[in-house]
């Protein structure tokens, strides 16, 4: 349905058509909220009048429906009648319906809509029910966002006139801002972005350009109109399935997630508006590749003048279409440029289609201008292992393509056409770097152990199948921490049991003789699902997070655990249970854990029954019953990132406490010795896998404690391998031992500093 919708209202029609049939529901209706925000109107519906779609409104202070969009939650109701917010539409003929399921439907954050389900009789839906239509509902949001993208563009046909006043007026500020690059040209400059993968390069620079492709001139063929337009549907069929392929090869190479955007890129391809507006030119005697440039450069100009960013940023989504549409008519197979040497990537951003088609092994290192820590740049740059730097504001109008640059991944510092000094330094530093990346990776086979007998495990924290690659190539241990929120998130609806399955053998798979510890699903807090209806919280790391909303949710919970047990058969794994506060809990999660095993056993299904089951103290109360909680649970790993802004009561997203959030605090020191103590006493396995394992010095002090698993960005392990290696356990417990004396961060900086220069810890 979604990908073969012409038009939002077929759509929406055949929808609760289809709802209403398999739900063997009575009624199915979807009203949207109208532009004010505040009216919710009737939209399609099955079961009620038809002639009420679109006369049917109510504010959202109104009625059961409004009701859903006002507490931004699910609204389930046997008998709909009884509830003091009912409301009665004559002209529906609704009376005769009892039971009510509504859920809202959002745009990031945002409601724009309601799913109501109605059955005749009184009855109560069940979870799965629920959670079935809540995935159909995040569905129907992107279709109808997309489409209001796209309506937003038909009905500004008023505009028209002034946009392509604009568009005339483009074409000179293009060649302005070529004049502009070449009078900056050979000038050094310096921008700093944002680091998000380590390491330095210099270079040549190949510019991922992509607006002078598309409005580059195009020679008119000559070619009669009909034949123009057999050009036209045939290219456009080719972009369609080109489209299709690429999203499997991202997914396949990425996420997911990655590959997520090229169903709006489909649906865009099917549209009938865009297509007969192309059509429209050619019959005016444009051809075809004038055509597609003409209307395709009229969405993007729309698109960018749109104030959302997020609609901004579907202009660049646009012109990958056109070109992707221009290529097919020239019979451009190869629809990227190629790179031929080896130069670094300079981006506005880096695009879906880019991941797929690039020749990424000639990229030396990645700028972009857009971006952040998740951004597609980041990803790649981070699983093939190459410095980038994102979110430099303003360095496309500054280069031209004779431009040399350096690229500091570890600072995120960009140089243009450096001054002697500054290059012959990072000449320096890059030699460095290179020379102690070799010597580290002599040391990936080696196992971390100090150099008086004691061995440490050093594992990967994983939550992108990249990662497993640099896992692999950091020479982890196994997989300390896989994040299963990971690829939740990346989906568009709750991944069923047998999904999972498949993922968590891919992780297994990835990490062949190794163990690997699944963290059942840490959303809240920060974390959210798309699809999944959280309640709004005034304070939600404190809040519906993590276990306790699997608590609750015992359906998505125990699919879960099924689906861990089931892809370790015959394999090493280990489950992990976040955000533990107490004993209770605890022996509640080993009940269930019971009663899955119980129904896997009688269902012949063959799994792990043996999986160990630990818990993630991230929780200053379970610090404090550490010692009770240790007798229950087969492993203990303690989560600092989370432990350090509890105990210290200091977001740990919140730039303005930053200095609060401090892990050399005595607090969490001594927090994490007495877990260790406990975990010594109980005889069971204690890991630390917090950011705070990654930083050597921080590692040989944990190691004191009695610390014997660290997990952490593979990057930083032949890093903390290293410093393992260079000690003895002597040294780590002294260095423990004093720093567990001292009474301020400060103080316990400056020991480790030193004990560091001293052992010859480079950090
Ligand atoms: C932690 O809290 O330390 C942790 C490892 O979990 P996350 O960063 O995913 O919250
Ligand atoms: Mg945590």
């Amino acid at each position: 349905l979604i990908l073969h919708s012409h038009d939002l209202q077929e759509t929406l029609d055949n929808i609760v058509a289809l709802v209403s049939k398999r739900m063997n529901s009575e009624v199915c209706s979807i009203y949207l909220l109208d532009d004010d925000g505040e009216t919710l109107r009737l939209h399609a519906t099955k079961g009620l009048a038809r002639a009420s779609v679109g006369s049917i409104t109510m504010n959202v202070s109104e009625g059961l429906t409004g009701l859903v969009v006002e507490q931004r939650s699910v609204v389930s109701l046997e008998n709909a009648q009884e509830h003091p917010r009912y409301k009665y539409f004559k002209e529906s003929g609704e009376e005769r319906y009892h039971s009510f399921l509504g859920i809202p439907m959002f745009e990031r954050k945002s409601p724009v809509g309601v799913i109501v389900v109605q059955h005749r009789d009184p009855r109560s839906y069940t979870p799965t029910e629920i959670s079935t239509l809540s995935t159909i509902a995040y569905q129907i949001a992107s279709i109808v966002i997309n489409a209001k993208l796209l309506d937003s563009i038909r009905c500004k046909d008023e505009e028209r006139a002034r946009l392509e006043q604009q568009l005339k007026k483009m074409h000179p500020v293009d060649v302005a801002l070529t004049a502009e690059k070449s009078a900056a040209a050979d000038k050094p400059a310096a921008f700093v972005g944002t680091a998000v993968s380590p390491g330095f390069a210099t270079g040549g620079i190949y510019l991922l350009n992509r607006r002078n492709p598309l409005r580059a001139s195009i020679v008119e063929t000559a070619l009669p109109p009909e034949e123009e337009l057999h050009r036209l549907t045939m290219a456009l069929e080719k972009a369609r399935i080109q489209t299709i392929y690429m999203e499997k090869r991202v997914a396949e190479r990425l996420s997911e997630e990655d590959a997520a955007i090229f169903h709006t890129h489909l649906m865009i391809l099917e549209d009938r508006g865009f297509i007969a507006k192309i059509h429209d030119l050619v019959a005016r005697e444009f051809g075809a590749a004038r055509a597609v440039q003409e209307v395709v450069c009229h969405y993007i100009d729309a698109f960018s003048n749109m104030t959302d960013p997020y609609l901004q940023s579907r202009s660049a989504d646009m012109e990958d279409i056109g070109r992707r549409i221009i290529d097919a008519l020239d019979g451009n197979d190869a629809a990227a440029p190629q790179l031929l040497e080896k130069r670094l990537l300079v981006a506005a951003e880096i695009l879906p289609s880019d991941l797929a088609i690039l020749d990424l092994d000639n990229v030396l290192g990645i700028v972009t201008e857009r971006g952040d820590v998740n951004s597609h740049a980041a990803i790649i740059s981070r699983s093939l292992g190459i410095p980038a730097v994102v979110g430099v504001d303003g360095l496309l109008r500054s280069l031209s393509l004779k431009d040399e640059m350096i690229i500091d991944g570890n600072s995120g510092h960009i140089y243009i056409n450096p001054v002697k000094s500054i290059k012959v330094e990072y000449e320096r530093l890059n030699k460095d770097y290179s020379t102690r990346r070799e010597e580290l990776e002599g040391l990936a086979s080696t196992p971390a152990i100090t150099r008086d007998g004691y061995r440490i495990s050093l594992k990967a924290n994983i939550g992108l199948i990249s990662d497993i690659r640099m896992a692999a190539a950091n020479g982890a241990e196994g997989g300390g921490l896989y994040r299963t929120e990971f690829p939740f998130m990346a989906r568009r609806q709750f991944p069923d049991r047998n999904e999972q399955q498949l993922i968590y053998s891919r992780i297994l798979d990835g990490f062949p003789g190794q163990q690997v510890t699944f963290r059942t699903l840490d959303i809240g807090g920060d974390k959210a699902l798309p699809y999944f209806d959280h309640p709004q919280e005034d304070n939600p790391f404190m809040g519906w997070r993590a276990i306790r909303i699997f608590l609750e949710r015992r359906d998505i919970f125990k699919d879960q655990l099924a689906a861990i047990m089931i892809a370790s058969a015959g394999r090493s794994s280990r489950i992990m249970f976040p955000m533990i506060s107490g004993v209770d809990e605890l022996l509640l999660i080993r009940a269930i854990v019971d009663e899955v095993k119980d129904e896997l056993t009688a269902a012949g299904v063959q799994f792990n029954p043996a999986v160990p089951l630990g818990i993630m103290i991230e929780i200053p109360a379970a610090v404090q019953t550490a010692p009770l909680l240790a007798k229950h649970a087969d492993f203990i790993s303690i989560g600092t990132n989370d432990l350090i802004q509890y105990t210290l009561a200091a977001d740990r997203n919140n730039a303005k406490v930053k200095n609060y959030y401090n892990p050399y605090h005595p607090a969490i020191l001594h927090s994490i010795r007495q877990v260790a103590a406990a975990a010594a006493s109980a005889k069971i396995p204690v890991s630390l896998c917090g950011e705070m394992a990654s930083d050597p010095l921080s590692a040989l002090l944990l190691a004191g404690m009695g610390i014997s698993e660290l997990s952490m960005a593979s990057p930083a392990i032949p890093f903390v391998k290293q410093a393992i290696c260079g000690t003895t356990m002597a040294a780590a417990q002294k260095v423990a031992a004093d720093v567990l004396q001292l009474s301020g961060c400060e103080e316990v900086a400056a020991y480790l500093k030193d004990a560091g220069l001293e052992l010859g810890i480079v950090c």
